[in-house]
């Protein structure tokens, strides 16, 4: 019999397990995990340097339904927190701006770290054993896997805890949406899920033309005629639409029908941008307009913004008129995107709803089911780009160890 199971070995579920062990040496404690190896999606995060946590965690910054709830979390067990947490597992951190990331700048090595400790505190790890049911009988729970060679009361259990991640990543990452099905058979409300840190799909013929070219630009997500959320930064052209860390950053403002519109020279006022687009006609005159952005603008994109001015390109660049230079102008600074979707869970960063925290208590045990509790992400929290999803992971999972503590006595 075990005291605790924990179902997904990912950020969420490792570090419960960690903190439980090292509160509670003698707790007999197993993760059970359906891939060949835990901690799979923390390898590919912040580009492979893990992006594990921010300086600067607010409000804001998340989303849930009962933000409350998630913020006391979070202030619980905060950035100092998470600083020793990691270094007492030999993962120091260092900060890029207000993102940290492990010293060594490697994913990999959080995951090692993680795994070490594991190792040490005996934590007994079942890899490449997926979870098809919870049930649950006299105060005792029994965890059914696919792995048939297992005694059926080998996985008897007197907490549980959901740590099966959102459906962000996709199958690859084990983000199949395994946890919400668990849940929802103890009589959780699951709120419906939707992909966000993502790529977002547009009418693609000028991103099309432009793709692999980035442009730092001010972007802001337009819908109904107003301005629903804005950022600065990177953007890319991708085949199907536009990319780049403010996109995704704002993804999740993204509507069918939303507008993205980027300013590409947003140190410059428009009407001292209109003066500057005039006295370029005498500069490069003799010159064809393909080469009229030469020093200003990647020519590329200043092609396709004459295209957009309907503005034969073969003209020579003294005959722009000075409606054309108004036009030039303006476009620069507001070159419209029509949003069409965005490019799916498989290529998202995280999950926005999942499990309603309303049906958990202040410790995120269930309300439905004493014994049973759920960590990270298929809870209905996510964060912005930052270090903020993760740090979600770290803080519940501070909860839940503690809570788990204090329901076995
Ligand atoms: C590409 C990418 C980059 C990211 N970069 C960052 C970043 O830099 N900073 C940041 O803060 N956040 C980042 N995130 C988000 C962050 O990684 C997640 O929010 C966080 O890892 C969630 O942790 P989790 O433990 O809740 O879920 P997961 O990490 O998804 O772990 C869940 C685990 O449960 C297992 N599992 C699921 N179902 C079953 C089952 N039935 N049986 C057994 N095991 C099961 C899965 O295989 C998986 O290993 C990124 C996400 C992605 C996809």
């Amino acid at each position: 019999m075990f005291d605790t199971i924990i179902v997904g070995g990912g950020a969420a579920g490792l570090s419960t397990a960690i903190m439980l062990k090292k509160s509670r040496p003698e707790l007999k404690v197993a993760i059970i995990e359906q891939l060949d190896r835990v901690g799979k999606k923390i390898s590919t995060t912040g580009n492979g340097r893990c992006n594990i946590t921010n300086k600067s965690i607010k409000s804001e910054n998340y989303y849930s339904k009962d933000l409350n709830k998630a913020i006391k979390i979070l202030e619980d067990f905060s950035l100092n927190e998470t600083k020793d947490f990691f270094s007492s597992i030999g993962v120091e951190i260092c900060f890029e701006k207000s993102k940290a990331f492990p010293r060594s700048f490697q994913a990999s090595s959080v995951v090692d770290a993680l795994r070490f400790s594991a190792q040490n505190l005996k934590i007994h790890l079942f890899t490449s054993t997926k979870v098809l049911n919870i049930k649950s009988k006299n105060s005792i729970f029994n965890i059914i896997t696919e792995n048939s060679d297992f005694p059926a009361d080998m996985l008897n259990t007197k907490t549980v805890v959901i740590a099966t991640g959102g459906l962000a990543g996709g199958n690859k990452l084990g983000s199949n949406g395994d946890g919400y099905k668990f849940l929802k058979n103890f009589g959780h409300n699951i709120l419906p899920q939707s992909p966000v840190i993502v790529q977002v799909k547009t009418e693609n013929n000028i991103t099309r033309s432009l793709k692999g070219i980035k442009v730092d630009a001010a972007v802001k997500i337009i819908q109904n005629a107003k301005i629903t959320a804005s950022d600065f930064g990177e953007v890319l052209f991708c085949d199907y639409g536009l990319s780049g860390p403010p996109i995704l950053q704002l993804s999740r403002y993204c509507k069918q029908n939303s507008v993205i519109t980027l300013d590409m020279l947003h140190e410059i006022e428009l009407t001292d941008l209109v003066n500057l687009i005039s006295k370029r006609r005498n500069i490069f005159k003799g010159f064809p307009l393909t080469e009229f952005f030469a020093g200003l603008l990647h020519k590329r994109i200043g092609q396709a913004v004459l295209k957009q001015c309907n503005i034969a390109l073969s003209d020579l660049c003294e005959t722009l008129t000075d409606t054309d230079c108004q036009n030039i102008a303006k476009t620069i600074k507001d070159f419209k995107f029509k949003v069409t979707g965005n490019t799916g869970f498989a290529n998202a960063q995280a999950t926005s709803g999942g499990a309603d925290l309303k049906d958990f208590n202040k410790n995120l045990m269930s309300k439905h089911s004493d014994g049973l509790f759920a960590v990270g992400e298929v809870l209905d929290v996510d964060g912005d780009c930052g270090g903020y999803n993760l740090q979600w992971a770290w803080s519940s999972a501070n909860t839940v160890a503690n809570s788990i503590i204090s329901f076995l006595g």
